[in-house]
């Protein structure tokens, strides 16, 4: 009798090298890269905030060192594993835009200077310049967090530029139907972006260093059952969190936020912070 051989593992994730297709100033704090490759229209995306893992090379290479296997399903195990010194560096981003034809990605970043190696490199990208992706090749995947419960009434988002490619999605994902109130914060006003509206959509945009949670305190709120989606700098994040479940009597689980960064940490840190929890 023979066994039948197992099946291979398979992942709706794998790694995509890339280059840079081109790069243009959006506005005066946002980057827009687009990025092309052999195998670009095998990537998939939910739209919404679907996040994808950047790998951009270590100081001194012109790629990035990542695990040869793509499709291997363990892979940040493999990247783990990769000599520090040398491996790329790793960074989280939001696909602001899949296309086909022809198929390219596009990344929107908000630069905050050479203070970090991910905004270093988007000002200074330029044609031909490579970079890994970690990207899903299905759209059904687990990387993204908009996810409304199907009783939603109307949907709050608090942004600041780092979350705007996300927002983006987000209101091009929705009904246009659907009541929105979104809170955007940006360096300057030169940073607006026009975005999708719905019929009953009100985009208030606030310039730092405003508070987003002040904000939505003096706003009044449509009267139904709100779906928040919150996200940004991680104690904006926090604090509008707060507010909406202890002041406005939002439930917890209605209430899906995300922190993008930290004021005086890298990603590398928080990674670390987090795995060490
Ligand atoms: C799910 C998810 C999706 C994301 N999508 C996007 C996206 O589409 N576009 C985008 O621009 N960002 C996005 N981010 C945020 C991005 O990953 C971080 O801003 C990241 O820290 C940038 O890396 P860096 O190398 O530039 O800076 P790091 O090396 O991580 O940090 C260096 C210093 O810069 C500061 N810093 C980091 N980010 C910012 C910022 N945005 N503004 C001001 N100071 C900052 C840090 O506090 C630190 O002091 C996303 C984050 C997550 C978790």
């Amino acid at each position: 009798m023979t066994t039948p051989a197992a099946s291979p593992a398979t992942s709706p994730f794998r790694f995509f090298d890339l280059h840079v297709v081109r790069a243009t100033a959006l506005t005066p704090s946002m980057i827009r890269v687009v990025f092309g490759g052999d195998d670009v229209s095998r990537m998939a995306s939910a739209g919404r905030d679907q996040r994808i893992k950047l790998f951009l090379p270590s100081p001194g290479h012109d790629a990035p060192a990542v695990p040869r296997d793509v499709a291997d399903p363990d892979r940040y195990t493999a990247w783990r594993s990769l000599d520090p010194s040398t491996r790329g560096v790793m960074r989280t981003y939001t696909i602001r835009e899949l296309r086909t034809s022809p198929a390219e990605l596009t990344v929107d970043f908000a630069v905050h200077g050479d203070e970090g190696p991910a905004s270093r490199w988007a000002l200074r990208a330029t044609v031909g310049d490579r970079v890994g992706v970690l990207a899903p090749v299905v759209e059904d995947n687990v990387a993204y967090e908009f996810r409304p419960p199907v009783d939603t009434d109307w949907v709050l988002l608090t942004a600041d530029a780092s979350a705007l490619p996300a927002v983006a999605g987000i209101l091009g994902h929705l009904p246009p139907t659907m009541p929105v109130r979104a809170w955007i914060e940006v360096p300057t006003p030169a940073d607006h972006q026009p975005l999708p509206a719905g019929l009953d959509s009100a985009i208030t945009w606030l310039t730092t260093p405003a508070t987003t949670t002040e904000a939505i305190r003096a706003a009044a709120l449509p009267a139904g059952v709100p779906y928040a989606w919150v996200a940004g700098e991680s104690s904006t994040v926090k604090s509008v969190r707060r507010h909406l479940v202890r002041d406005r009597g939002i439930p917890r689980t209605r209430v899906q936020f995300s922190g993008y960064w930290r004021n005086g940490t890298s990603e590398d840190h928080l990674m670390q912070t987090e795995e060490a929890a």
